[in-house]
């Protein structure tokens, strides 16, 4: 039998848990995607509570205690985030693997269809962890448009308006991010065609027209 997209999409829901809601939207949208493309692959994990970091965090690392308890645990290490060093943490990553067409296999095997999914996500605004120059995380994805774990403990996040007006002459990573809401090119300039797609975004939501992204337009992607 052939696992169906319903299925596949189940059981990301499930694996992801407690994960902001519209990386929740973005994470069945991505296992639909992919089925529709022919190929089959699955959510593995999502939210992480701090608990959890720390058993990972001491695996490999008999000596680590957190929070009065002992969570050392023999076996190799497998990363270097402590509680609230994981943007798992924060509800705002989600891991995948590819699975076989009857859906009881998991495949780990970093293929041309592996990096189809990875390529999809980024077309959402996900980050890649296969991306990563130093250490090459496959599976992961993260939705933080550049914000660090540092940013997301102080309370800040993605979601939130920048606190700046993002406008023509604009340049960087949030630029990059207006331009994914607005479906135009997502190369962080923000020019004429950045400038046009914002007006026709402002007129069809009946807000301001002035082609600026200020808190009023910002609010309007996701809320
Ligand atoms: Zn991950």
């Amino acid at each position: 039998m052939i696992v169906s997209k319903n299925e596949l999409v189940r059981r990301s829901v499930r694996n992801m848990g407690n994960v902001d809601h519209r990386i929740a939207v973005f994470g069945k949208k991505i296992i639909a995607a992919a089925y529709d493309e022919g190929i089959c692959a699955q959510i593995t994990e999502g939210h992480r509570s701090y608990r959890r970091q720390a058993e990972l965090y001491g695996q490999g690392r008999s000596w680590y205690r957190w929070d009065g308890r002992n969570y050392g645990s023999r076996g190799s290490i497998v990363t270097h985030a402590r509680p609230g060093q994981s943007i798992h943490n924060y509800g705002l990553a989600i891991d995948f693997c590819l699975v076989d067409k009857s859906g009881q296999q998991a495949i780990w095997r970093v293929d041309e269809s592996w990096r189809r999914v990875a390529s999809i996500s980024k077309d959402l605004g996900f980050t890649w962890g296969g991306n990563w120059r130093t250490f090459k995380d496959y599976p992961h994805l993260e939705w933080t448009h550049g914000m660090t774990w540092k940013d997301l403990a102080s309370g800040r996040g993605p979601f939130d308006y920048p606190g700046f007006l993002i406008r023509r002459g604009s340049r960087g990573r949030r630029v990059k991010q207006v331009q994914l809401e607005l479906g135009t090119a997502a190369d962080g300039i923000f020019g004429p065609l950045t400038e046009k797609a914002a007006v026709t975004f402002q007129q069809k939501n009946n807000i301001q027209v002035d082609g600026i992204i200020g808190p009023q337009t910002w609010n309007k992607f996701y809320n």
